[in-house]
């Protein structure tokens, strides 16, 4: 028996055909026909995608896409982030984290023991990854960075050492006249387990121009994560967006991601990364809005199709857009993360860690299954898609 009113089955349409109604509603016909088909959407294909502004209809193709890719799983992984400094020569504008290094006082340069007393405080807690980056400083010695993989490595063995981006990598190279295969070389040996993907920004010359001039140039950060990949490194990939990119540019990022990417199959999840202006050289700038969020992890979605994940961070986007794009692409949203500074320096309001059971409940709410991954995407504990 059906209530009144409830349509008979045969006459609700199925999700596709609901999907292939939006995308031709929003003039995405002939992208929806390669999603579905698996075909690779060109340069073209995304500035369109964006430029339709039809979020419902990017949203729900992306959506076939994640959930092609990972069905109901929705990743997260129990984790500290570690700053050992925040004084920096680099002085990137659209950094709120930074203290010059002229200005160096102001900011903070942590010895070796204060590093590892961060992960001694924490010994009690079930985390799987330390994520480290910081600033280039040019206070410390080579041997600081080693010592303190080795010295988490020893302190928990367990504990996977995600650590530093690939500008950071090309200052150490630069700062201690080391080729960077002898870096990688050593920073394995002290246990260094993969890379996390920030620094590339915008891999775009003109923006870097007008906004990070000092940091390394597109092709070297490319370079640096393609050795590091030779070395059997896996990495993530980010995008900063929201400041003075356009869609364009956002795209040739995108596409030069996925070009190393079918060179190297290292990438493990792409990270858009929302702006923050507060604090920044650039606080005149709006930042992006929750539509701007939601269309960049949908558009990466459909772009990326040699990325198993993207990852919706709930730190900068907030909680509830993350949990919105759980459903619009994003696969993950990154992990409990402990005492965040970076992007909270930067102005962002969201808390500087969530709980487990926060976490667990943020997933179930938007209907996806949580699983506790490993550093490397590998289940380490499935839960039930209702508590
Ligand atoms: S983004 Fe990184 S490299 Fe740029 S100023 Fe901030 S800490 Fe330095």
């Amino acid at each position: 028996m059906r209530c009144s009113g409830q349509r008979p089955v045969e006459e609700i349409p199925n999700v596709s055909d609901v999907v292939e109604t939006l995308a031709r509603t929003a003039g995405l016909a002939d992208i929806y026909s390669k999603v579905m088909d698996g075909t690779r959407l060109t340069f073209a294909d995304g500035l369109a995608l964006y430029e339709s502004k039809e979020l419902m209809a990017v949203g729900a193709m992306a959506n076939i896409v994640r959930e092609r890719k990972n069905g109901n799983d929705a990743y997260f992984v129990r984790n500290m982030h570690l700053n050992p400094t925040n004084v920096c020569t680099v002085d990137c504008k659209f950094c709120g984290f930074y203290r010059p290094y002229r200005q160096k006082e102001q900011g903070w340069t942590w010895d070796l023991d204060r590093c590892l007393s961060e992960v001694r405080k924490r010994m009690d807690e079930p985390l799987t990854e330390v994520h480290i980056v910081g600033g280039h400083n040019p206070d410390y010695p080579y041997e600081f960075y080693t010592d303190l993989i080795r010295g988490i490595r020893e302190l928990r063995p367990e504990m996977h050492v995600k650590a530093f981006t690939a500008a950071e990598y090309d200052f150490f190279a630069k700062r201690f006249k080391k080729p960077l295969d002898q870096v990688f070389r050593d920073f394995i040996d002290a246990g260094l387990g993969s890379l996390p993907g920030g620094g590339a920004e915008v891999l775009v010359e003109r923006v870097r121009q007008e906004i990070y001039r000092k940091k390394i140039p597109a092709e070297r950060w490319l370079d640096v994560v393609r050795t590091a990949h030779e070395f059997g490194l896996r990495s993530n990939a980010t995008m900063l967006y929201g400041h003075i990119e356009t869609h364009e540019e956002r795209i040739e990022h995108m596409c030069r991601l996925r070009a190393l990417q079918d060179e190297t199959g290292g990438f493990m999840c792409f990270i858009p990364l929302a702006f923050h202006p507060e604090n920044t050289e650039l606080d005149h700038l709006p930042g992006p809005t929750g539509f701007d969020d939601l269309m960049t992890v949908a558009v990466s979605r459909l772009m990326l199709d040699n990325f198993d994940h993207i990852k919706a961070y709930w730190i900068m986007i907030t909680p509830r857009i993350a949990q919105t794009a759980l459903n619009m692409g994003a696969d993950c949203i990154d992990g409990t993360v402990v005492e965040e500074k970076i992007v909270h320096m930067a102005g962002a309001k969201t808390p500087v860690g969530l709980t487990m059971d926060e976490l667990l409940e943020l997933i179930r709410e938007a209907g996806r299954e949580p699983i506790q991954r490993d550093s490397e995407y590998n289940v380490l504990q499935r839960f039930d898609a209702v508590a």
